[in-house]
């Protein structure tokens, strides 16, 4: 995770050889700065994928792909609600479970509900390892689950613990906002989806756009800890931040 937040999100996924972005929420430049961090030039990017129109996940795609000259796929809602919308050639409008390649990684898109025009998770394969993102969604379905099924490493929204959320400073309609189905997983609710998609195979779990204000990342830790069970115990977890990049997460 380069950037995880409402301040800007940005993952970085590589098979050694291939490489996709998945979101671009920070400017050019922060993002160039994080991507040095981690040996990485932009220009090595295949592709940049992007999970919905809020300007914390598009904010520098423009700037970014215009500059190392890298295709964005998004879904027809993104575009049409997002600055990309003036840029078309160099956006692929993607569809929702219809596979598209970035190098040798094949990425399948799938609907997630958030209160955007047409947000969308995805699963990354090179063909031996799969990972599933799966931020900004407000409660989990059949699909999201279906999808992450079987997934090595699953990178999940864990937003917010539920009285913060209550007890925090935020207005009310933003509150409700957050906590409704199609806004922010809580704490809570990342759990129950770990619970449904935990199996022998999991590897690693990455929480993130965990809320500064509404969260504690001591509390997401120990949530996703429990509903991993005794059977999960192997399972790494690590989390998303927001002001510095994560941890790296290899896998052989
Ligand atoms: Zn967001
Ligand atoms: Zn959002």
């Amino acid at each position: 995770m380069l950037s995880s937040g409402s301040g800007g999100n940005a993952t970085y996924i590589s098979s050694g050889k291939s490489a996709l972005l998945v979101d671009s929420g920070l400017s050019c430049r922060e993002l160039e700065r994080r991507l040095a961090q981690i040996d990485t030039d932009p220009g090595s990017i295949d592709a940049i994928a992007i999970t919905h129109e809020h300007v914390d996940h598009v904010a520098g795609v423009l700037p970014l792909s215009s500059r190392y000259e890298i295709p964005v796929h998004a879904s027809a809602g993104t575009v049409r609600e997002s600055p990309l919308r003036s840029h078309l050639d160099r956006i692929n409008k993607l569809k929702a479970s219809a596979p598209f390649t970035a190098g040798c990684l094949e990425v399948v898109p799938f609907p997630v509900p958030h209160d955007a025009a047409e947000p969308i998770g995805f699963t990354v394969s090179d063909g031996a390892v799969k990972v599933g993102v799966a931020t900004d969604l407000g409660s989990q379905t059949l699909e999201v689950l279906a999808s992450l099924a079987e997934s090595d490493v699953v990178l999940l929204e864990s937003n917010h613990d539920v009285e913060m959320l209550i007890d925090g400073p935020y207005p009310w309609f933003v509150k409700e906002r957050i906590a409704s189905p199609l806004g922010h997983l809580s704490n809570e609710d990342a759990a129950d989806l770990i619970r449904a998609i935990r199996h022998a195979g999991l590897r690693h779990l990455v929480l993130v756009h965990l809320s500064e204000t509404n969260n504690d990342p001591a509390i997401t830790l120990e949530s996703a800890r429990k509903a991993l069970g005794r059977k999960g115990a192997g399972v790494e977890i690590s989390l998303g931040w927001q002001h510095r990049v994560g941890d790296t997460i290899v896998l052989d």
